[in-house]
């Protein structure tokens, strides 16, 4: 019996043997023509007016944070069902990270405990695209924008999804994207911000290029301190191969999910749901499992039978270190980090073999 692997990646070397080649021959391995290319198809892609590669989503949003001025005495409103690097980027940063709850249907953060958790110190939200499912994102913006607080999207698995027929990258006024190989496009690591804002792009045009603007004579002028939070150009062409086919991967995805649905739900498993007017990537299918079963006891069972498979993702207040020095655990997000499991889904998946173990009694009990 073959092992049924979790994920995927999009991408073969034959897909980028000729660019790689290429750069080699050229010897331009950082700053080049497929970082700007890149950068530019991005841009296009979302819909933003600019767009910036970085080293990672964390990084993106970090640095997002950075252009606030967000410090100690801040606080961020956080999507609380996430991957601990959306409270962790606060936190380093001494603000507080304040969990919001989020839907037990579609994951992702209720307004109404947005609103509940909104106060004087409230500098940024950060709302979270949970598996790539963007869903009430515009009720988000919404509330922020009568506030007039930023809204920075954490779309670190959302890329190709929209709501509304706008995609993600266009939406809030910051996003950022994570190419990790967990995504649907993987960079092997690596990131994205977008934004319309040509005066935020220009603050990130010199912050990430080490604090320059420009020259003065012949050497770099450092009007600004900076970082280096740059892909390389090996990553780019990468990039661009998997932005290319994006579009086919998601409706791939789609498929799939569509075929495990038809033959889970009627053994009580229920789907992240997501709203009417919404494009979802589909970059992780996670299911929520039938009531009394083990999820654990689950992950075992596929495992036993040679399928790899995972939990959903985490509840941030609930983490260990959160949960001690904030003592505000959230109810829906822990009720999800317990009771949620992650499929394979990719072309070429064995649905049935993976349902028919999924739906067998000796893993709901
Ligand atoms: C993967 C992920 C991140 C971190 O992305 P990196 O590129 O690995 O830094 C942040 N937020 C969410 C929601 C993620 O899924």
């Amino acid at each position: 019996m073959s092992e049924i692997r979790l994920i995927k990646p999009y991408i073969s070397f034959e897909e980028v043997e000729s660019d790689f080649r290429d750069i080699f021959a050229s010897g331009i391995f950082t700053r080049g023509q497929h970082v700007e290319a890149f950068r530019h198809e991005l841009a296009q892609y979302t819909g933003a007016k600019h767009a910036f590669l970085t080293t990672s989503a964390t990084t993106a949003l970090s640095v997002c944070l950075k252009l606030f001025g967000i410090g100690p005495g801040d606080e961020v409103v956080v999507s609380d069902f996430s991957f601990p690097a959306t409270a962790n980027v606060v936190e380093d940063l001494g603000a507080r990270p304040v969990f919001a709850d989020v839907s037990l249907a579609t994951f992702n953060m209720l307004p109404e405990e947005l609103e509940r958790n909104i106060s004087a110190r409230t500098k940024a939200v950060i709302f979270v695209d949970v598996f790539g499912n963007p869903t009430g994102v515009h009720d988000i913006k919404k509330i922020c924008q009568g506030r007039s607080i930023p809204l920075i999207e954490d779309a670190a698995c959302a890329i190709g999804s929209g709501e509304l027929g706008v995609r993600c990258g266009n939406i809030a006024d910051l996003t950022c994207f994570s190419f990790h190989p967990r995504k649907l496009l993987t960079t092997g690591e690596g990131g994205a911000i977008t934004t319309s804002d040509d005066n935020w792009a220009e603050w990130f045009d010199i912050k990430l290029n080490h604090g320059a603007r420009g020259m003065k004579g012949m050497a770099l002028d450092f009007v600004e301190y900076g970082f280096n939070y740059r892909l390389s150009e090996l990553q780019a062409a990468m990039g661009r191969a998997q932005l290319r086919k994006l579009d086919q991967c998601v409706q791939q995805r789609n498929r799939m999910r569509e075929k495990y649905i038809a033959r889970l739900v009627v053994s009580g498993y229920q789907i992240q749901t997501r709203g009417s007017d919404v494009c979802h990537n589909v970059q992780s299918l996670v299911f929520r499992v039938p009531e009394g079963c083990d999820r654990d006891a689950l992950i075992q069972t596929l495992k036993d039978n040679q399928i790899e498979s995972t939990i959903g993702t985490y509840s941030l207040s609930a983490a260990r270190y959160y949960r001690k020095k904030y003592q505000n655990v959230q109810r829906n997000a822990s009720r999800l980090e317990e009771t949620t499991i992650t499929l394979p889904c990719y072309p070429g998946v064995d649905v049935d073999r993976v349902v028919s173990t999924a739906s067998r009694r000796d893993s709901n009990n």
